[in-house]
């Protein structure tokens, strides 16, 4: 077993881990460890290249939508990233299938306000941009956290690469970058956490686990063609709401979610959801749908680094944010930072932005007031 020492440990490398560990370094603090279970970076916010040897089209399987006009915060940060976004295409008449054996209805669609906006390259581009900021030995893939041990002035981290390789490292303080439920679930405590914690973040919703996207990419955006916007509603399924998803460089697309619950999803296969998808296209947008030139599938409730049983159980109602009840031995050791511990925009990309420059603002506050070594934390 190896040994580390470091002033923070940062637990996951999803949007909000990544932030706080870009707000460290501007902080001019680089004693850090970014640690993520996954090979990848990122986490919920996935973005996968729209062809095998293509350009730098990339869909999205994660989340595709931020709204600046709400999420100011969010908004300057892509904007100051030199990041380029796109309006969500809405113009056109949407589709509406409403059962089985009825053909689907043609209505006039409508421009939801704020507009929703995407960003060119994908939502990754945004954590890709953050993570190419960041000192490469920071971060550490395919390490997941399994222990947090407190001694009083230190916290013992427990971690195991994809290798089964388990490190130690001794932290001042552990910003918890993922969902709350999911800390409940896999990492243990020593000491035990306040029993009201636990159950309070057993109960919080991990926004979108139970959930799962469909994209079909096409030659052309033969939709828009017809006067439809790519959008559509189904009460008959598999996909339940589905969007344009064209991408900023041409690349046309279209994706849905789907509304078959989890429990169904995991007893088909993905060939099975693949077909009835395409049936489902074809219905709404005409025979053009039934022949993409490449699918994807991603079901969020089946993987472990974002869903645990209760998520794929449970309802898919909005997340309200983690309570915060006391930490008992672990105050001013360990901080919420994922996206469901903001109070503004639980479960939200901004919401991840949100809680984790708070959680930073936090922690360098609380060392400034604590520190015995006397050496301040610089902002
Ligand atoms: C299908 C879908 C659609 C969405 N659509 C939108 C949208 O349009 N707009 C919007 O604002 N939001 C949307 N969201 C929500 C958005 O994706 C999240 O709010 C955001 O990505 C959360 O970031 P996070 O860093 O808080 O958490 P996460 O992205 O979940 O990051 C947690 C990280 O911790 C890692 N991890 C887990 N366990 C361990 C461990 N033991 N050790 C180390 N690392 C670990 C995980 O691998 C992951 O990388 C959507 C989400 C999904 C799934």
């Amino acid at each position: 077993m190896t040994m580390r020492t470091e002033r923070v440990a940062v637990i996951g490398a999803g949007l909000s881990g990544l932030y706080a560990a870009f707000l460290l370094q501007r902080r001019g603090i680089h004693d850090y460890l970014v640690f993520e279970a996954r090979k990848t970076l990122g986490g919920r916010i996935l973005s996968l290249p729209a062809t095998a040897h293509g350009n730098a089209d990339r869909v999205d399987l994660g989340p595709t939508w931020f709204w600046p006009d709400m999420q100011p915060q969010l908004g300057n940060l892509i904007h100051d990233l030199g990041i380029t976004s796109f309006e969500q295409h809405q113009a056109g008449d949407m589709m509406i299938e409403r059962s089985h054996g009825e053909p689907p209805v043609r209505l006039r669609g409508y421009a939801t306000a704020p507009v929703s906006m995407r960003l060119a390259g994908g939502m990754a581009t945004l954590t890709d941009t953050l993570a190419a900021a960041l000192n490469a030995k920071s971060i550490l893939a395919g390490e997941a956290v399994r222990s947090l041990r407190c001694t009083g002035s230190k916290v013992e981290v427990r971690s195991e690469n994809l290798a089964g390789t388990v490190t130690t490292t001794w932290v001042d303080h552990v910003l918890l970058a993922l969902p709350p439920r999911l800390i409940e679930a896999n990492l243990s405590f020593e000491p035990a956490l306040p029993r009201a914690l636990a159950q309070q973040w057993r109960s919080t919703n991990t926004w979108m686990a139970p959930h799962a996207k469909y994209v079909a990419t096409y030659p052309f955006a033969f939709w828009r063609q017809s006067g439809l916007s790519g959008e559509a509603r189904s009460a008959c399924g598999p996909l339940g709401e589905i969007h344009d998803a064209c991408m900023e460089r041409g690349g046309a697309a279209l994706f849905g979610f789907f509304g078959l619950p989890a429990s169904v999803r995991r007893n088909a296969t993905e060939d099975v959801l693949r077909r009835h998808c395409r049936a489902q296209l074809a219905r709404l947008f005409g025979p053009d749908a039934a022949t993409p030139k490449a699918e994807f599938i991603k079901d969020w409730a089946s993987d472990p680094h974002t869903a645990t049983t209760l998520d794929i159980e449970g309802a898919a109602q909005h997340a309200l944010p983690a309570a915060n009840a006391p930490l008992g031995s672990w105050n001013g050791r360990l901080t919420g930072i994922a996206s469901e511990w903001s109070q503004q925009f639980p479960g939200y990309i901004a919401g991840a932005i949100d809680a984790a420059y708070r959680g930073v603002e936090a922690l360098t506050l609380h060392d400034r007031s604590t520190s015995s070594h006397g050496r301040k934390w610089p902002i």
